[in-house]
């Protein structure tokens, strides 16, 4: 009688591992698809449009117009979500003395493909087309892989290093340091080097929403690959460069 009941409780037990093993895969993947919620879509193909900034932010009810007293211009576009923190760290910021201009928020796959094309056409015919597309990806994303398409993410005051390094730019790098996680804003193009060995060269003026954007990143993961990278002159080299891996993905620690 024992032999049997312990003999039943390991069947049990067997089946209750087994059964976790089935049903794990399906809770993982509903804990990491959960971010999608934060996206409005419900099928991947949807997120990689969507990540790869396949749609017009003036016309996605998830997006809203800067208003231009927080930028250099009118015209910008952000997620609801990340536009009102943006605002509240602003309001914050000019108390301290702190005045935070937008340059640059959201840009979408047809907006980035003007950029990186206008580029593509200007390189040295000598040149490789995996040489071509480095060089443009020093300063530039390759459409499909920027952040910028994300709504998540801006480039603040000046796109020059320098100028945070000393006086008002110092100040207010400083004050974003100090200040800017406290509103969910984080960098993800600091210095190379061990800590982020790829990716793109640092960027002091870029600047993003963590709560949406790494939920974003972790879509990523799950839905984008080189092969999926296409649709400009030069999107062949994608594959060669491994675009995602070294580029998407080569962001600081405080933004994965
Ligand atoms: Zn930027």
């Amino acid at each position: 009688m024992i032999r049997f009941l312990s003999l039943s409780l390991n069947g049990l037990i067997a089946v209750l591992v087994i059964s976790l093993f089935l049903f794990m895969p399906a809770l993982s993947d509903a804990k990491q698809l959960k971010p999608v919620e934060s996206l409005q879509v419900s099928h991947k193909k949807d997120i990689e449009d969507y990540l790869m900034g396949h749609f017009n932010p003036k016309k996605h009810e998830a997006f809203a117009k800067v208003p231009a007293k927080y930028a250099n211009r009118s015209g910008y576009y952000l997620r609801k979500e990340a536009l009102n923190a943006f605002i509240q760290m602003h309001k914050a910021a000019r108390k301290d003395g702190v005045k935070l201009v937008i340059r640059s928020a959201t840009r979408n796959f047809n907006y980035q493909k003007g950029i990186w094309e206008r580029k593509w056409r200007k390189q040295k015919k000598s040149r490789s087309p995996k040489n071509k597309a480095l060089n443009i990806l020093k300063l530039s994303s390759m459409p499909g892989t920027s952040r910028h398409h994300w709504g998540t993410e801006v480039d603040l005051n000046a796109f020059n290093n320098k100028w945070f390094t000393k006086g008002r730019g110092l100040k207010l790098f400083n004050w974003l340091n100090n200040n800017a996680s406290k509103y969910g804003f984080s960098r993800p193009y600091t210095q190379k080097g061990k800590q982020r060995p790829t990716g793109y060269n640092e960027e002091k003026w870029h600047w993003s929403y963590t709560p949406l954007s790494i939920p974003m990143l972790h879509d990523a993961r799950l839905v984008l690959d080189d092969s999926k990278i296409t649709g400009f002159s030069g999107s062949q080299t994608a594959k060669k460069i491994a675009v995602v891996q070294n580029y998407i993905f080569g962001v600081s620690q405080t933004c994965q």
